[in-house]
């Protein structure tokens, strides 16, 4: 399987270029970079702090597509529509890691779903995979005596917020308690808001440091809260899931597949 990395010299793009090196019976096709990158025409896994791997970095998304058995997208918000429509155009299967996606990418990436495989997740580790499924459980037995409040924290530079990882968690909590996400989500607090409206799902974002990635969900009700948490202490837990995606895409019908799916956890 020949696997392409779009946006390989980013912090997820590097690791993910180690993950696929490091993999036995995949080959890396290629990596690209913005136009003007600093690194264009670098080896990719000599940049990635790898062995070489005998391919350059370029800026071509479309000469990396028809190289690509499957291409892993972990870039940025605004690349998310032309990946999903290279993909279907090559067929090649697409794994997509960017968070902050607009209704109209999502548009896309369905588009391209009915073509191709497209994987897609705010979160490829495990253990967030098994977080969702447990909030979704949590909020469908306590109901909403108990008050959801989802905090997460994020290195410096991360762009977006709340986190994609919140928000699939808001989703799930929304899920569990029959209702939808849109109508109970509560994201900014400040000045005299008045009390919490019942069956309201709050979010609180901080960012700072190295900080890869922490969530936890409350629940707190009268006289008790209930806590879980997930913490990834480092990126590789997202590209392993991200390259277990992409093996797992191999002779899979066109279609949308979560990450829970691959995991065999729906
Ligand atoms: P980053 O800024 O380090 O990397 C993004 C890379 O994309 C940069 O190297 C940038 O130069 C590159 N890029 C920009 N324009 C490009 C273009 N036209 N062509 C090719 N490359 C281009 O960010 P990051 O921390 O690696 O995160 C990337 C995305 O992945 C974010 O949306 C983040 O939220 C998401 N993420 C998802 C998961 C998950 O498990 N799903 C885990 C971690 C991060």
């Amino acid at each position: 399987m020949r696997i392409g990395i779009v946006g390989c010299a980013g912090r997820m793009g590097r690791m993910l270029v180690q993950t696929v090196m490091d993999a036995d019976g995949v080959t890396l096709s290629g990596g690209t970079e913005m136009p003007g990158h600093p690194l264009l025409g670098e080896d990719v896994s000599v940049q990635a702090g790898g062995a070489p791997s005998g391919t350059q970095m370029g800026s071509d998304p479309d000469a990396l597509f028809a190289a690509s058995d499957v291409v892993i997208d972990f870039t940025v918000q605004a690349l998310a529509r032309l990946h999903a429509d290279l993909a279907a155009r090559h067929g090649v299967s697409l794994v997509i890691g960017t968070t902050g996606l607009q209704p109209s990418d999502n548009e896309g990436i369905a588009a391209a779903a009915k073509v191709v495989p497209v994987v897609q997740a705010a979160n490829m580790s495990v253990g967030v995979n098994l977080l969702l499924g447990l909030t979704r459980q949590v909020a469908a037995i306590l109901g909403d005596d108990y008050d959801i409040e989802i905090v997460e924290m994020h290195h410096r530079h991360k762009v977006d917020a709340p986190s994609g990882t919140a928000l699939a968690l808001g989703h799930a909590a929304a899920s569990g308690r029959g209702t939808a996400l849109d109508s109970v989500s509560q994201r900014v607090r400040d000045g005299q808001i008045g009390s919490r409206r019942r069956g309201d799902i709050g979010f609180a974002t901080l960012r700072g440091g190295d900080v890869v990635g922490e969530h936890t969900v409350i629940f707190a009700g009268e006289g008790e809260r209930i806590e879980i948490s997930h913490r990834a202490t480092s990126r590789t837990v997202f590209a392993r899931g991200a390259l277990r995606a992409a093996l797992w895409t191999k002779g899979r019908q066109p279609g949308l597949y979560s990450m829970r799916q691959v995991l065999g956890l729906d």
